[in-house]
C-alpha cells in the first residue's frame, strides 16, 4: 500500500463520538428488544446532542461564546446551549486548531452577519476568511475563536445561531452514507447545493480532504443521545461502530448522564487515544 493510500485509510472523520444515555435497560430487556431494536435503529434518526471543544479555560470559553455565539447558560459553568446543542467544554491546554481535523469546523448563523462581525471585533477571534458572497448560498466567512476552534459565520435567515458541524473526509458520500446507517439523520441539500445531513436544526456536513483525527484538537468530538445507550450500543456494534469506551456509568452529578460511552468511525485508525472519563478526567462532567 503506497503512503497516499495509507493516509487516507487513516485519515477521516475521526469524530469520537460522546455517546449519551437517558435511561438504562436490564441485560433482560437488552436481550428481549434487541432484535427489534436493530430492525427499527435502521431508520432512526439520534439527537445530535453535543459538541465538545479543547480549551485551557473552559469557564472563560463558556462565558466568550455566550457574549458573542448568542449562546445561552448551560447545565453547568463548564458548557452552554447553542440552541439545543450542548457545547462544553474540556480543559485542554495543548489542543491544536481544529482546521485540518476531521472535524474542521462548525457554524453559526446571524440575521444580520456585519453587525456579528462587528460585535465580534476585539474578543480575542481571528479572522481567517473574510466574509464573502457565496453564490446560491448566503454571505460566509472563516473565524477562528480565540482557542484554535474554526468557525464559519453566514448569513443563513432559515437557522440563526448554531448551523452546522462540518466534516473533512476522503469521501463526503461515503461518509454522510455511513453516518445516515447508524445514527438516522434526515438526507437533505442545503440551499438546493450542499448535500448533508439534518438533525433538527442543525446540519452535519462533509467536504473532500484529508483530515488528522479530531482528538486533542479545538473541537474534540460530538455526540449524539439516545433513548436507552445498551440497546443502541448493541444495535450500532452490530453495525460495526467500534467503541473505545464500553457503556458505563458516568460522574455522579446532576448535569451528566447516568451513562456514557465512546465510539470512533470506520476512518480513524488505531491512532487514537480514548478520551478521559469521568472524575479522573480533565474537569466535571460529560469530559
Ligand atoms: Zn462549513
Amino acid at each position: 500500500m503506497n503512503l497516499e493510500k495509507r493516509m487516507t485509510k487513516r485519515a477521516g472523520l475521526a469524530a469520537v463520538l460522546g455517546v449519551i444515555l437517558g435511561d438504562v435497560a436490564s441485560a433482560g430487556a437488552l436481550m428481549a428488544v434487541c432484535g427489534e431494536i436493530s430492525r427499527r435503529a435502521r431508520s432512526m434518526t439520534f439527537t445530535f446532542d453535543q459538541v465538545h471543544l479543547g480549551v485551557p479555560d473552559p469557564e472563560a470559553a463558556a462565558r466568550w461564546y455566550r457574549q458573542y455565539l448568542g449562546a445561552t447558560r448551560g447545565e453547568h459553568t463548564d458548557r452552554v446551549m447553542c440552541g439545543d446543542t450542548r457545547f462544553i467544554f474540556l480543559k485542554n491546554e495543548m489542543a491544536a486548531p481544529s482546521r485540518g481535523s476531521a472535524i474542521d469546523h462548525v457554524g453559526f448563523s446571524f440575521a444580520d452577519l456585519d453587525a456579528g462581525m462587528q460585535a465580534l471585533n476585539g474578543s480575542g477571534m481571528r479572522v481567517t476568511t473574510p466574509v464573502t458572497e457565496i453564490a446560491g448560498m448566503y454571505r460566509s466567512g472563516f473565524i477562528e475563536d480565540p482557542w484554535g476552534a474554526r468557525i464559519e459565520v453566514v448569513e443563513d435567515p432559515e437557522t440563526i445561531g448554531f448551523h452546522h458541524v462540518h466534516l473533512q473526509v476522503p469521501d463526503p458520500a461515503v461518509a454522510r452514507d455511513w453516518y445516515v446507517k447508524r445514527f438516522g439523520g434526515a438526507q437533505a441539500r442545503l440551499k438546493g447545493h450542499v448535500d448533508g445531513l439534518r438533525y433538527g436544526d442543525v446540519w452535519l456536513l462533509a467536504d473532500r480532504g484529508m483530515a488528522h483525527p479530531s482528538r486533542g484538537h479545538a473541537i474534540d468530538h460530538i455526540g449524539w443521545r439516545m433513548a436507552d445507550l445498551l440497546v443502541a450500543a448493541a444495535t450500532l456494534k452490530a453495525q460495526d461502530l467500534r467503541f473505545t469506551t464500553e457503556p458505563h456509568p458516568g460522574p455522579a452529578t446532576a448535569y451528566a448522564p447516568a451513562m456514557m460511552s465512546f465510539a470512533e468511525d470506520p476512518w480513524g485508525g488505531k491512532t487514537r487515544v480514548t478520551p478521559a472519563l469521568s472524575a479522573s478526567g480533565p474537569g466535571p462532567g460529560l469530559s
